[in-house]
């Protein structure tokens, strides 16, 4: 029987989502890969139970999330039933819609038929009554934002999730989003776009639109996929992402010159006294915006790692200038 560690709120760093009452740990984790219905359940149980003992307490998940779709919600639902179901009310646990989950007019985008639906299949697949973060994974162009709204508002008054947010939405959606949900008295607590030191489209005017707004930012893909870790350091290792079949990261993302910035963005961290991992969360936590980051894991060395963040979050100006320098390839 699994037993949570009592020492396990000692180190993580709890951080204010924006202006709202809810905290987040400086490091989440998510489920898109390694959770599915093609891995082993004893290591997606295992990374779950040891991620919890470290003080993570936010899950992410999505509908579509496995491979098979709708199978990481499963495997979540399953770890809860086996071992951390006592600890509900110490989770908070977000699922999103937006993405193809199955056929016809109704199974993805963002009208509100689709968005209910979807929300309560992932109820029943986790084996919940509600989750604290539903999102609109992706904005819909054909769909009048105000809808897709109305169908996160109407999750929180039916009790099916406690909070509610969006993803991959640009400034101008955002604010958009923002003002819809306003309309109908609900807030936007959270916006989780991509966002790494090699992907860095958030300084474009969206973190300026969260923080005018009060909305909290949950970065996902902050590793770039492993890219920002020594994974690739000398070579691709047969069991990462970029061998495996994920179309996410391909062995062409592994470029000679991501891999120099990688070596000396690893020389720097070194210097810091904490892992390249550690460093590239650390620097997306410099703006007040980011929440918290949302990893994701093959195996539970790395969450251990990743949560060792807290121990040096701070940067100096002079570091700050070095990595924009790296960044710029010097
Ligand atoms: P990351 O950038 O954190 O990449 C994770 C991968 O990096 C791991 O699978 C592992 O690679 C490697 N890694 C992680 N930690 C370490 C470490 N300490 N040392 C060495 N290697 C490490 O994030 P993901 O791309 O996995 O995305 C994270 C989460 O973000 C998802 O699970 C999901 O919840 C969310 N997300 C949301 C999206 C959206 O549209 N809203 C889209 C994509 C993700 P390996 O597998 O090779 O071991």
């Amino acid at each position: 029987m699994y037993i949570a560690k009592e020492n396990r709120y000692n180190t993580m760093v709890y951080k204010r989502c924006g202006k709202s009452g809810l905290k987040l740990p400086a490091v989440s984790l998510g489920l898109w890969h390694n959770f599915g219905g093609e891995v082993t359940y004893e290591n997606s149980k295992k990374m779950l139970c040891a991620a919890f003992d470290l003080g993570i307490t936010h899950f992410d998940l999505a509908n579509n999330y496995g491979p098979p779709p709708g199978s990481a919600e499963e495997t979540f639902g399953k770890a809860l039933r086996d071992a951390l179901g006592p600890y509900r009310d110490e989770m908070v646990i977000s699922t999103k819609a937006g993405y193809y989950m199955w056929p016809g007019p109704y199974g993805e985008w963002g009208s509100k038929k689709y968005l209910i639906s979807s929300l309560d299949q992932s109820l029943k697949r986790m084996g919940l009554e509600y989750v604290d973060i539903f999102y609109h994974h992706r904005p819909d162009p054909d769909t009048p934002v105000e809808e897709s709204m109305e169908a996160l508002a109407a999750a929180i008054s039916q009790g099916k999730a406690l909070y509610v947010g969006i993803s991959n939405y640009g400034p101008e959606d955002t604010v958009h989003a923002i003002e819809a949900l306003k309309q109908l008295g609900v807030r936007l607590l959270i916006h989780q776009p991509s966002y790494s030191m090699f992907n860095r489209w958030p300084e474009d005017g969206l973190y300026d639109v969260l923080e005018q707004n009060g909305v909290g930012s949950i970065p996902f893909s902050p590793l770039a996929q492993g890219l920002l870790t020594n994974r690739y350091l000398n070579g691709i290792p047969a069991d990462s992402r970029a061998a495996g079949s994920s179309i996410f990261l391909r062995e062409e993302s592994v470029t000679a010159e991501a891999i120099d910035k990688v070596r000396k963005l690893n020389a720097l961290a070194e210097e810091r006294g904490q892992t390249l991992a550690q460093m590239a969360l650390a620097w997306l936590h410099r703006s007040p915006v980011t929440a918290s980051v949302i990893i994701g894991a093959s195996k539970l060395e790395q969450i251990v790692d990743c949560a060792g963040v807290v121990e040096r979050m701070a940067f100096s100006e002079e570091e700050l200038v070095r990595i924009e320098g790296i960044l710029a390839g010097e």
